[in-house]
């Protein structure tokens, strides 16, 4: 049987097609949503999705997330003392949806339909489809994230053409498509976004007005404390869905601290970043060569969009009443499930996919003006990760300290905004005349081609110097026996048993919450786990899943009850 599998950067969930609808398929946890999280335990357990997440809450150091956003480069991730490719990560989420899904539906899954944002770019498309292949799955198609949902919300069910734009607001980006549909061919017109605009952003937002609000510096907070109060901010901004007040609160120290927020204050302090949201979609809008009046639809998607101040900027912006019948975290997913089922009675809407854009930022390392050269640089992006391709882009940059005789020009490939988080890809020095600070411009040109190739000129302004490198993007393939090994190597490593999954996380969110909780609820929270382990020594299946249900029940109570978020 074939699923659709929406490979998300914060979430992944999968679907399948039944009794002629598409159909959400629970992970092992009872929940849609696996988060796309993997950590490595003490022991070099693999753990995957809310599991890893949960431990990662007490290890950050020992989890990985948002590796989407690096896929097909050759970013690594260390895990205590395991080495991981992005593709690696993805493949262990992956698998675990693939086991999940065999689990649900009873039958072996062999097959999968994949989504990917419109503007990945042929080696991330490659890198994804060979994730799936690491999962053992064979990958039959990848599909438009844009397209999948387009197709959920019934875009060419009538068979008449349908212009719409699509608004995904995820965790961490925003990303605009504009399709068009016509004689079942969906072609994507333009992509649009803002790498650095998401959910997160509007989860900040909220975390510093409480901070604000009870006189605390982040500073003088410790990275767990932090994550604390971020986590309260979630679940914060998660209930703006359903209520026009939210609560926080959370324990720092020995003091409880609460605040209350309304959502027109919410919302005026958010006005800077709902503003960010209408140069990329002027953007597609021009690079389509459409105006608003064109467009027949415009579709929300991406968790973010449930954000009641979202729906309504984007009415008051374009005018247009936008959709978002369907849920927001699964139209991918079901669009990519009811292709799949079109695909197999051949009714299936081809794509026009658009890969020619940078799928990555490229820049350079520069140093604040007023700093000594010893400082950590900052990033300066020259060519922006989407951008369409050919593109050519300069930036001026200045010396940094009297008497400076060289410039070294760090050609950097990534979306970090800390240098050294970057690809170092290529390097390029030039001679400059002696003089204090500031005196000598320097010119940097990076030019990217359809065929990956970077050029970077640099160019002292004074004395016309120039140097050129051209600096090829490394074709990604690897061989027959490379992929075996990989494979081999995933196999090898121990991933928590699928039955004892469970127990593990619902152990790992009494740890977090004990150390989170103060007095009573302490004692309540390690009484409760204390039974918990007993009951799983000796006691038989039933009474291990009351007495788990009985700890569940204790920590979820304890969560809603101090405004903490719900795992859901
Ligand atoms: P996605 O990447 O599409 O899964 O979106 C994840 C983002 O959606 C995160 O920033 C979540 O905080 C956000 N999100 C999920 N549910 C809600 C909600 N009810 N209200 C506001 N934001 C939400």
């Amino acid at each position: 049987m074939l699923i659709g599998i929406d490979l998300g950067t914060t979430n992944s969930l999968a679907a399948c097609f039944q009794n002629g609808k598409a159909v959400i398929i629970p992970n092992r946890l009872g929940k849609n949503l696996t988060p796309s999280v993997v950590s490595v335990d003490e022991k070099g357990q693999i753990l995957i999705g809310e599991t890893a997440r949960e431990y990662g809450y007490l290890h950050p150091e020992r989890m990985a997330r948002l590796f989407k956003r690096t896929m097909g480069t050759e970013k690594t991730y260390t895990l205590g003392e395991l080495t991981f490719s992005p593709e690696e990560l993805s493949a262990f989420v992956l698998r675990s949806l693939k086991e999940d899904a065999s689990a649900y539906l009873q039958e072996e899954i062999s097959e999968a339909i994949i989504s990917v944002p419109a503007y990945f770019n042929d080696r991330q498309r490659r890198a994804t489809a060979r994730a799936g292949e690491l999962a053992g799955l064979k990958v039959s198609r990848i599909i438009n994230e844009p397209t999948a949902s387009a197709i959920a919300y019934g875009v060419g069910e009538s068979g008449s053409s349908e212009c719409c734009m699509v608004l995904d607001l995820g965790g961490g980006t925003f990303d605009v498509t504009v399709l068009e549909y016509y004689r079942n061919i969906m072609e994507v017109y333009a992509v649009a976004g803002d790498n650095r605009l998401g959910g997160e952003d509007f989860t900040m937002v909220l975390t510093e007005l409480f901070l604000a609000g009870c006189q605390i510096d982040a500073a003088s907070l410790d990275l767990k404390t932090l994550s604390s109060v971020y986590k309260a901010a979630e679940a914060c901004k998660c209930a703006f869905a359903q209520k026009p007040v939210s609560e926080m609160s959370v324990t720092i120290g020995s003091l409880i601290y609460e605040e209350e927020f309304s959502l027109s204050e919410y919302e005026t302090a958010c006005l800077g970043l709902l503003e960010k949201m209408r140069k990329p979609i002027e953007k597609a809008l021009r690079d389509a060569k459409i105006t608003l009046n064109d467009l027949d639809r415009i579709i929300l998607v991406g968790g973010a969009t449930r954000l009641p101040l979202i729906r309504s900027y984007i009415q008051r912006m374009t005018g247009i009443y936008p959709e978002y019948s369907v849920d927001p975290d699964t139209s991918v997913v079901e669009g990519a499930a009811l292709s799949g089922a079109m695909k197999e009675r051949n009714r299936d809407i081809q794509e026009v996919i658009l890969t020619d854009v940078c799928p990555f930022t490229l820049g350079t390392e520069v140093h604040s003006f007023n700093s000594t050269f010893a400082d950590d640089g900052r990033y300066l992006p020259i060519i922006e990760r989407n951008t369409i391709i050919p593109v050519s882009r300069s930036q001026t940059v200045y010396t940094a300290y009297d008497d400076q005789e060289w410039v070294r020009v760090k050609v950097l490939q990534g979306e970090s905004r800390i240098p050294a988080n970057n690809l170092l890809i290529g390097e390029v020095n030039v001679e400059v005349p002696k003089g204090p600070r500031g005196q000598e411009a320097i010119e940097i040109t990076y030019t990217y081609d359809v065929n990956s190739l970077l050029e970077v000129e640099v160019r002292v302004v004074s004395t016309g110097l120039q140097k050129k490198v051209i600096i090829q993007d490394e074709e990604n393939r690897i061989s027959e026996e490379e992929a075996q090994a990989r494979l081999e190597r995933l196999q090898y490593l121990k991933q928590n048993p699928r039955e004892d999954e469970q127990n593990v996380f619902v152990l790992l969110k009494a740890e977090r919450m004990y150390e989170e909780a103060g007095g009573s609820e302490r004692s309540r929270i390690e009484e409760a786990a204390e039974a918990f382990e007993r009951t799983m020594q000796t006691g038989t299946r039933l009474e291990i899943d009351k007495k788990r249900q009985e700890l569940l029940d204790l920590l979820e109570n304890l969560e809603k009850g101090s405004g903490q978020p719900m795992l859901s």
